[in-house]
């Protein structure tokens, strides 16, 4: 068997879309598992969707996410140019088209808009046009006085309109359509260009691509595309056409959703790996339903056989969920660099922001989770006296008061402010009277945080604090407990 190889043929129309990601990311992950080549090919041949900045984008999120090309615009594997633009300028999807017209598989068209605007129909509330056939009888002369008269023309497929026309595709089966309802595509246009429908065939088979990795908006026009292939005597590439990707209400996943593309999710404050993990399962999973992967091991397991054809949910909790995971698991520097922007945007006082980091690193899903976990530690908030009270600490307002009184003597006296101090200092006190940690423990982390959900535990907390902060937030304590 030839070499596997894939390729990831972005149009550069914007914004890296999480489903042009995911396509990226299984063609990778195909030919890597077997060991084939990966390339990149730009299809920039729709000149009103072109947007400025977009190539740099698509070159950009490559780069971050991993997916090294073998072959591509900046790297010759002998296929190139990887640029449709510049393989129109080179010819060679006319020089195709030709030959296609020569086997009697495709035509010249010089219908004008006004008669294509006469082969409208509507069908089931969709405006439809099924072109006529009216140009593929013009005879050689005909055709050839036009041309030399410069008369505008297009290039369309000959498709037969009587039988049917059955293509394979790895995930969703056979799939069979009747003739009539192909239509004679054009495959050139008016502008030189060639459309995506010609321009993917031609290249596919020239790239030598063995398997065509894309969305399943392109599986209704398969059946057209194995009619070039057949035409030009050229083997079909194994089709592995992806899921679509919804978002939780089952709608298509689009801009509107706030995070249908690559740069939505790492401006919310995605990690790159996660986001690549968590995209790799939108159609996809292992046997054994493992989550969490890394790039290489995706390589080791992926196995597009094991695809579904069911459409994907982006269920974003996952995602924030698998984020915290990849947070978890980062090493301490590296996610101190990448908190301390979020740290310094709550705390400008002097603290230690290296404690402060290591107390949330096990606590957020997100980068900008950190500011809701830390926020008091730069001021107290106003919070409500009845926090005090916990059940299972057996804590109370009354019971708060009394032990805030008596801690204060021996925090004032308290020199060494070290979590291990303050908390040597305060199980004495807690063994002295008797009773369970979290009797005292309770109302002084309330006291200190004025927050129900705390980062760290009531000594933890005063050690960032510092002493003058920690008795000032004390007291504090017990003149609300007075009122
Ligand atoms: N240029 C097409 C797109 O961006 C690529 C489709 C394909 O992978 O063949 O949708």
């Amino acid at each position: 068997m030839s070499k596997v190889r894939t390729r990831f043929a972005p149009s550069p129309t914007g914004r890296m879309h999480v489903g042009n990601l995911r396509t990226a990311l299984y063609a990778y992950l195909l030919a890597k598992h077997e060991g084939g080549d990966f390339i990149l090919r730009i299809e920039d041949t729709d000149q009103e969707r072109y947007v400025e900045g977009a190539v740099e984008i698509i070159y950009r999120t490559m780069q971050e996410t991993g997916l090294i090309h073998d072959e591509g615009p900046d790297k010759d594997g002998g296929c190139g140019p990887y640029v449709q633009s510049e393989r129109q300028k080179a010819g060679i999807y006319l020089e195709y088209a030709k030959k296609l017209i020569d086997k009697g598989q495709a035509y010249y068209c010089f219908c004008d808009k006004e008669r294509l605007e006469g082969l409208k129909r509507t069908v089931a509330g969709k405006e439809i046009t099924t072109y006529d056939k009216h140009c593929l009888h013009l005879s050689k002369e005909e055709v050839e006085a036009k041309l030399a008269a410069g008369v505008p023309y297009v290039i369309r497929q000959n498709n037969p309109t009587e039988g049917t026309t059955t293509f394979h595709d790895e995930i969703y089966g056979d799939i069979t359509v009747d003739n009539s309802e192909l239509d004679d595509m054009i495959l050139i246009k008016s502008d030189g260009y060639p459309t995506y429908n010609f321009a993917n065939v031609v290249d596919d088979h020239l790239m030598g691509i063995t398997h065509v990795v894309r969305g399943n908006e392109y599986l209704s026009s398969s059946p057209k595309y194995n009619r070039l292939y057949e035409a030009f005597g050229w083997e079909v590439p194994v089709y592995v056409h992806c899921p679509l990707i919804t978002d939780e209400n089952h709608n298509k996943l689009s801009k509107r959703s706030g995070h249908s593309s690559f740069e939505d999710l790492i401006d919310q404050g995605f990690l790159t790996e996660a986001v690549v993990n968590f995209v790799a399962l939108l159609g996809w999973s292992p046997a054994d339903n493992q989550e969490i992967m890394s790039l290489d091991e995706l390589i080791k397991r992926f196995d597009y056989h094991h695809m579904s054809k069911s459409p994907a949910v982006f269920d974003y909790t996952k995602l924030k969920w698998m984020n915290g995971e990849y947070i978890k698991a980062m090493d301490f520097d590296k996610f101190y660099e990448m908190a301390l922007p979020y740290i310094k945007k709550v705390i400008t006082k002097d603290y230690d922001l290296k404690k402060i980091a290591k107390m949330v690193q096990s606590r957020i899903e997100i980068f900008p989770d950190i500011e809701e976990h830390i926020d008091f530690f730069e001021k107290l908030p106003e919070y409500d006296p009845a926090m005090y009270t916990h059940k299972k600490m057996k804590t109370n307002a009354e019971t708060s008061l009394e032990v805030l009184q008596e801690v204060l003597p021996i925090l004032e006296a308290q020199e060494d402010y070290s979590n291990d101090a303050l908390y040597a200092s305060l199980c004495k006190y807690v063994e002295q009277k008797g009773c369970k940690n979290g009797y005292v423990m309770w109302p002084i982390r309330t006291a200190v945080s004025g927050k129900q959900m705390t980062p760290g535990g009531a000594t933890e907390l005063m050690e960032v604090l510092g002493k003058e902060e920690s008795i000032a937030r004390i007291k504090k304590g017990i003149e609300l407990l007075s009122e």
